[in-house]
């Protein structure tokens, strides 16, 4: 029972940081964005530009509290602030349960804290893209050297010899780096953003190229759930631009914590077809 209070304690920690992280990289990417001083200004309401307080940064609870609007010009706040958010608590905690490599020693530690801040990173890449429909350098570099970082230890973890690290790389490239290159030369950027192909570099430093497959494949399926029903009811047109990092984004995470299940699960699938 003490066991049991103590992982539900851990789990409501985990969900509380990460809603934090969400309301954090909400408020990084609006001043990366307006190119606010890190530390000096505060975040405001972007149409009155009311100074907020910090009862209006509560995550999630100020935004159902004042049914997401501003509390002092009353003008619609916006999905994006809370949709981060809940990324942000959502992948904390997942991150936390479906771990992959053990918390054993430092090493798998090590790794799951530079996830932790890759996951940061990729939280403000969600919102920036959902607002902006633009994925900036400014923080897709800064997660290819967390990939990179990454990339080494995991290697190292998993016992990879030396001389098999760049056939590791290029096949971790191939399945998304490799495509939406591809993709993005042969559509001259209509198709894919360039921005999305440099997230395909993360994948393929964090991702094994199978997870990366499940992470192309679940981008896809999670873009078009969303997309065909809003085509169907009328409140999309064909032509409106959908930013597509948001669903890359969720997808590498999934893909990254239950990539090898998934991969089990559709291996038995077929062979089950098969029989
Ligand atoms: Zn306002």
């Amino acid at each position: 029972m003490i066991i049991h209070m103590d992982i539900i304690f851990v789990i409501i920690i985990y969900i509380i940081v990460g809603l934090c992280i969400g309301s954090f990289a909400g408020a990084v990417a609006w001043r990366l964005h307006e190119r606010k001083d890190f530390v000096s200004d505060r975040s405001e309401c972007e149409h009155c530009h009311h100074k907020l307080s910090v009862l209006d940064l509560i995550p999630v609870f100020s935004w159902v509290f004042l049914a997401g609007r501003c509390r002092y010009c009353k003008k619609p706040i916006g999905m994006s602030a809370l949709a981060v958010e809940l990324f942000g608590a959502v992948a904390f905690v997942a991150s936390y349960l479906a771990w992959p490599f053990g918390f054993d020693n430092w090493l798998p530690i090590g790794l799951f804290v530079l996830w932790l801040v890759a996951v940061v990173f990729m939280a403000i890449l969600f919102v920036y893209d959902l607002r902006w429909k633009l994925l900036p350098d400014r923080v897709t570099f800064p997660l290819i050297i967390l990939g990179g970082l990454f990339f080494v230890g995991k290697q190292i973890l998993l016992g990879t010899p030396l001389a098999s690290w760049p056939l590791e790389l290029i096949l971790g490239l191939l399945p998304v780096a490799g495509l939406y290159m591809v993709l993005y030369v042969v559509s001259h950027g209509k198709w894919v953003g360039l921005g999305d192909v440099k997230f395909g570099i993360l994948i393929g430093l964090v991702l094994s190229w199978q997870s990366g497959l499940v992470a192309l494949f679940l981008a896809n399926l999670i873009g078009s759930a969303y997309i065909l029903p809003q085509l169907a009811l009328g409140n999309m047109k064909r032509s409106t631009k959908v930013p597509f990092g948001p669903f890359l984004i969720i997808a590498t995470v999934i893909a990254f914590l239950w990539g090898r299940e998934v991969i089990d699960w559709y291996t038995r699938l077929l062979s089950v077809g098969s029989l």
